[in-house]
C-alpha cells in the first residue's frame, strides 16, 4: 500500500530534531525507518511528518565510559554487530538480514516497542538503559526494564527522543545469544540471552533475557535464582532452565502456540547458559 501523506525534515542540530517534534504532535522521528516505513505503508501508522534524525550529530557510536558503554541512539545493528561489545553484537548479528542491519539503529529499536524485537531483552539482561531528551535539553534515564509496557507501546512522551543506551560492561561474565525462528534472517519466535559469571567453578551471578514470551521482554527470575551460587555444570544448568518459561505469557500466533514457545525458552535457556559458562 502507498502511504497517506506526509511531511519530511531533515534538521542538523538536536534542538532543531525536537523542536520540529514539539511543534506537531503527530510528528514522527525517522531512525533507520525500517519498521516504521513499514507501518506507514500499511497505515498503521500515519505521521504527519517524518523527522529524519539522520543529520544530527552526535547521535552515533560506541564510547566506553566509567565502567558503562554509550551507545548512540542511530547506531546501527550492524555498527554495533562490528564493534564486538558481548551480548549485544551476539544478538546484533541475528538482526533481519544486512540490507536491514545497514540501516536499523538500537535507538529505533527501542522506541518501537516490538514484543519480537531482539535488543529489548538483551538490554535487559545486561541491566541497561536508554536516556530520553525533552526539547529544552532535560533528560532521564529510564532502565530497560521500564521503557516497554505493551505491544508497540513505551513510556517515552511523543516529544521525547532516545538520545543514547547506556550498557554496563561486565567483566568476568561469559554470555550467548540463542534465537530460534522459522525463516532465516527473520524475527524471533523466542530468543534467550544469556550472561553469567563463574567464580570458582560456581554460578555467582545469572542474567537471562526472554524475547517474544510476552507482550514485553522478561527477564526469566525464577531460572535464573535456581542457577545463581549453584555448581556450574550440565546437571544444574539444565534444572534451571526448566524454570525459564516461569510467570511468561507467551503470543499465540501464526508461528507457533503458546505451549510451543514455553517449550522453545526452556530448550533456548539451556542451550544459552551452556553457551554462556563455556565461553
Ligand atoms: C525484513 C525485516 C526484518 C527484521 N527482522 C528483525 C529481527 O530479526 N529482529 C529485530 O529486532 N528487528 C527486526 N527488524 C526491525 C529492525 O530491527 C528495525 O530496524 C527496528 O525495529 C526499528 O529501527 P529503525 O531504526 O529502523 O526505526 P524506525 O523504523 O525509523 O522507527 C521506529 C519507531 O521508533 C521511533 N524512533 C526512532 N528513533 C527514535 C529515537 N531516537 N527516539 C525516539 N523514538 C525513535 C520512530 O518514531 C518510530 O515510531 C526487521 C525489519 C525488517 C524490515
Amino acid at each position: 500500500m502507498i502511504p497517506a501523506d506526509f511531511d519530511y525534515v531533515a534538521p542538523e542540530s538536536l534542538d532543531e530534531a525536537m523542536s520540529l517534534l514539539a511543534s506537531d504532535e503527530d510528528a514522527k522521528a525517522l531512525a533507520g525507518g525500517h519498521s516504521l516505513i513499514p507501518m506507514m505503508r500499511l497505515r498503521v501508522s500515519a505521521p504527519s511528518k517524518l523527522v529524519d534524525l539522520r543529520r544530527v550529530p552526535g547521535l552515533r557510536g560506541v564510547e566506553r565510559e566509567n565502567g558503562h558503554l554509550r551507545v548512540g541512539a542511530m547506531t546501527t545493528h550492524h555498527e554495533i554487530d562490528a564493534a564486538g561489545i558481548g551480548l549485544a553484537s551476539a544478538a546484533a548479528h541475528t538482526i533481519a538480514d544486512q540490507q536491514v542491519r545497514n540501516r536499523g539503529t538500537i535507538g529505533g529499536t527501542l522506541a518501537h516497542g516490538d514484543r519480537a524485537s531482539d535488543m529489548p531483552a538483551v538490554l535487559m539482561a545486561l541491566e541497561g538503559s536508554v536516556t530520553a531528551m525533552k526539547p529544552g535539553g532535560e533528560s532521564r534515564e529510564i532502565a530497560a526494564g521500564d521503557l516497554i509496557t505493551g505491544y508497540w507501546q513505551t513510556v517515552l512522551e511523543p516529544v521525547e527522543l532516545i538520545t543514547e543506551v547506556r550498557i554496563p560492561v561486565l567483566e568476568g561474565y561469559g554470555y550467548a545469544y540463542e534465537k530460534f525462528n522459522r525463516r532465516q534472517e527473520d524475527w524471533a519466535m523466542v530468543a534467550v540471552s544469556a550472561a553469567v559469571k563463574v567464580e570458582d567453578g560456581v554460578c555467582a551471578d545469572v542474567r537471562i533475557g526472554l524475547t517474544h514470551m510476552a507482550s514485553v521482554p522478561l527477564r526469566a527470575t525464577a531460572a535464573e535464582e535456581a542457577l545463581r551460587g549453584q555448581p556450574a555444570n550440565a546437571e544444574s544448568i539444565a534444572k534451571a532452565a526448566e524454570q525459564a518459561a516461569e510467570g511468561t505469557r507467551p503470543p499465540t500466533d501464526l508461528n507457533s502456540s503458546a505451549d510451543y514457545k514455553h517449550h522453545l525458552a526452556r530448550v533456548l535457556c539451556r542451550r544459552a547458559l551452556t553457551g554462556a559458562i563455556s565461553a
